[in-house]
């Protein structure tokens, strides 16, 4: 059997054994795959030190759509993306990225996400520092969109009415209906109210072709909150979203 050769990246590793590793993959022509890559640790190993978490390279894959596990035989690599541990705040960013990239992308081609991922973790690698976070928000709103959860913005999520592009008074914006709604239609579910500044800033965090806004703490806590509650709503209140509460709560930035 010839292995599949696909640009993919470690979305997470685990040691299998003393010589092995499992990691999962995020690869561009086959959607989410996990795979073992026999002898990863010894000395001289085929994969040499590539095959590291949100790095990059061409996976070769022995691939059989009805394994859970397919076997890699080798990972070209191509980026260790090394500046993303620069500081926590890119690589918290960066690994909340690939929870919700691994959480809710299916085993099937989605060349369009992959694109998203590595758009978002090469953003996150060289913005500057106070663009951090504005990044990492921006990112997470390309992956989800990528992915068929793109949140409507300029349109009422319910109805489709159009809304104004500079409204004068709050936006609601209701996670559960995808985005924001127009005077008419209500909902029981819980909305968020956005100042016109913030529903601004939210319009050009998910438009990767905008200025990225440069938001101040609380305004990027606040975005940090809203796309972390539409992945919990979309993704399901079940399973843990460890790195996704990691980068929400910023623990490292309170204790210094
Ligand atoms: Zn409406």
């Amino acid at each position: 059997m010839a292995p599949v050769l696909t640009r993919a990246v470690v979305l997470q590793t685990w040691r299998y054994s003393e010589t092995s590793k499992v990691v999962r993959l995020a690869t561009r022509d086959l959607g989410v795959q996990g795979a073992i890559a026999k002898g990863a640790l010894r000395p001289r190993s085929p994969f040499g030190a590539g095959l590291e978490l949100l790095s990059e390279g061409v996976a070769h894959l022995y691939h059989r759509e009805t394994r859970d596990l397919q076997t890699l035989g080798a990972f070209d690599l191509l980026d260790l993306r090394r500046g993303l541990a620069r500081d926590v705040a890119r690589f918290a960013g960066a690994t909340a990225l690939a929870e919700i990239f691994l959480r809710m992308a299916p085993a099937a081609p989605l060349p369009p996400a992959y694109d998203a991922l590595t758009a978002g973790l090469d953003a996150l690698t060289r913005v500057p520092a106070d663009a951090v976070e504005p990044a990492a928000v921006r990112a997470a709103w390309g992956v989800l969109g990528a992915l068929g959860f793109e949140p409507s913005l300029v349109r009422c999520a319910r109805d489709g009415a159009a809304l104004a592009t500079e409204p004068d008074g709050p936006v609601r914006f209701s996670v559960a209906e995808g985005g924001i709604l127009c005077e008419r239609c209500t909902t029981t579910a819980p909305v968020t109210r956005l100042p016109p500044a913030a529903y601004r800033d939210l319009c050009a965090l998910a438009d990767p072709g905008a200025p990225l806004p440069s938001l101040d703490d609380a305004h990027a806590a606040a975005h940090r909150r809203l796309v972390a509650r539409f992945v919990r709503h979309h993704f399901g209140e079940s399973g843990s979203l460890h790195a996704l509460d990691f980068w929400l709560r910023r623990p490292w930035a309170a204790a210094s």
